[in-house]
């Protein structure tokens, strides 16, 4: 790659290394030992060996981070490299009770150029949108950032400065009592919920066009007009957050909910 290119683009190529990197900070994947940077790994014991069937998800990282342009002229990028953005998401998981507006200070202060110069503030901006996006699989972005807008006519909800990565959470997934579910306690009812708006059935009961979507918020968010029904697609991701059943994960509920109907 050009020094041009990697200036424009800084996360523009992503290595085995930074893929096993990101289980290790998703998913707390302890790794083998033998694989490190290797495209597989043969043991089966080890996380790398399910590498391949997160393909996908691998796919969509790549686009969401090697399209992150950093402030024009700026010396010294929010994000310089795979390991910067990284560093963001092990701070929001340390510390998901913590308003953003402190992360994101915290983290630029703390950061090893920060004596040269901080970088400015809407590349800060921008650097937490993409590191929660790929947290939580959900576009937390403003709304002139977000390609969704023109796409799907729709806005992503913001991940405010005073709220704290749990906080955004629960604003984005509010859970309520339905008067149609209060009723519905028996095993066999459940069931027959969760069967009823499986893929499988919307597609062929209802007679909707399934559309896939990289963001857990609008799994089977339905377009009447369209005819059709979003699936959230990356279900390698969410088996592999069951797998990792870890409780730092602010998005592990989320995931397990969504999973009941996707997985
Ligand atoms: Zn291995």
């Amino acid at each position: 790659m050009s020094v041009e290119l990697s200036f424009a683009f800084p996360l523009h190529i992503v290595v085995d290394t930074d893929l096993q990197n990101l289980g290790r900070e998703l998913w707390n994947w302890q790794l083998c030992g033998k694989c490190n940077g290797s495209a597989s790994c043969a043991n089966m014991h080890c996380p790398w060996s399910r590498g391949k069937r997160l393909g996908r998800f691998w796919t969509w990282y790549k686009g969401i981070t090697g399209m992150y342009v950093p402030e024009l002229f700026c010396l010294n990028p929010a994000l310089r490299s795979h390991s910067d953005l990284l560093g963001i998401i092990r701070l929001m998981k340390t510390h998901p009770d913590a308003p953003r507006v402190h992360l994101t200070q915290q983290y630029f202060a703390n950061r090893d150029d920060a004596a040269i110069k901080i970088p400015d503030p809407t590349d800060q901006l921008r650097a937490f949108n993409i590191a929660a996006r790929v947290l939580l699989m959900v576009n937390c972005g403003l709304s002139h950032e977000s390609i969704e807008i023109l796409e799907y006519a729709q806005l992503p909800r913001p991940w405010r400065n005073d709220m704290s990565i749990s906080q955004f959470v629960i604003e984005i997934f509010p859970t309520s009592n339905h008067p149609y579910f209060e009723d519905l306690s028996e095993l066999s009812d459940n069931l027959a919920i969760r069967k009823a708006v499986a893929a499988s059935s919307l597609k062929k009961r209802a007679n909707l066009r399934l559309e896939p979507t990289d963001d857990l918020r609008n799994h089977l968010r339905l377009d009447r007009k369209q005819g059709t029904v979003q699936i959230f697609h990356q279900t390698a991701v969410l088996k592999e957050s069951l797998i990792a059943g870890h409780a730092l994960h602010p998005a592990s509920t989320i995931s397990d909910y969504i999973c009941r109907y996707v997985c």
